[in-house]
């Protein structure tokens, strides 16, 4: 893996100060790969009251703007705002770095390149053309939604309706 954690056959991302002065700083709205996965399955269960609030406006501005192009990220996105375990500097409480692997690891599954800019129903169909049962029990089995039986790959390709 890259030292920068930019995802093989992506152009590079460079280190933070870099991003800052390209296009990472220009208001788009951020979304982290794995948050494709997340989003179509979220049925009011979260963190916190912020979070589940966040949660419905974003999965409401997705519904509403599906042509309107976000940046694909592997760091903390527009989810991840109003989340209690995103810290000071930008990192996760819960899951740490995993979670950025996760995200780098189903970035290169659907041949999504962080920093990108994609619609969400780009995104919606790069994941149903290329995620298996498998790849999806492979990024989710650790996670407390899919422990609670909240998510899985069926379920998934309803609510995505791919
Ligand atoms: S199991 Fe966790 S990571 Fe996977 S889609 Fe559900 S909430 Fe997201």
């Amino acid at each position: 893996m890259p030292r920068d954690g930019s995802v093989p056959g992506c152009a590079p991302l460079g280190n933070s100060a870099q991003r800052v002065g390209k296009k990472w700083m220009d208001g788009a709205r951020r979304l982290r790969v794995h948050h494709v996965l997340c989003l179509p399955l979220y049925r009011g269960n979260g963190y916190s009251d912020a979070f589940c609030e966040n949660m419905e406006q974003t999965t409401r501005w997705l519904r509403e703007y599906p042509d309107e192009p976000v940046l694909a990220v592997c760091e903390p996105d527009m989810v991840c705002a109003g989340c209690p375990n995103l810290t000071a500097w930008n990192g996760c409480r819960s899951s740490g770095r995993s979670v950025d692997e996760k995200d780098r690891n189903l970035a290169r599954l659907f041949g999504i390149c962080p920093g990108q800019k994609y619609t969400w129903q780009e995104l919606l169909d790069l994941a149903g053309k290329n995620l298996t049962a498998a790849e999806f029990e492979a990024s989710c089995r650790n996670c407390e939604w899919y422990g609670k039986g909240l998510c899985s790959y069926e379920k998934w390709k309803d609510s995505a309706q791919i």
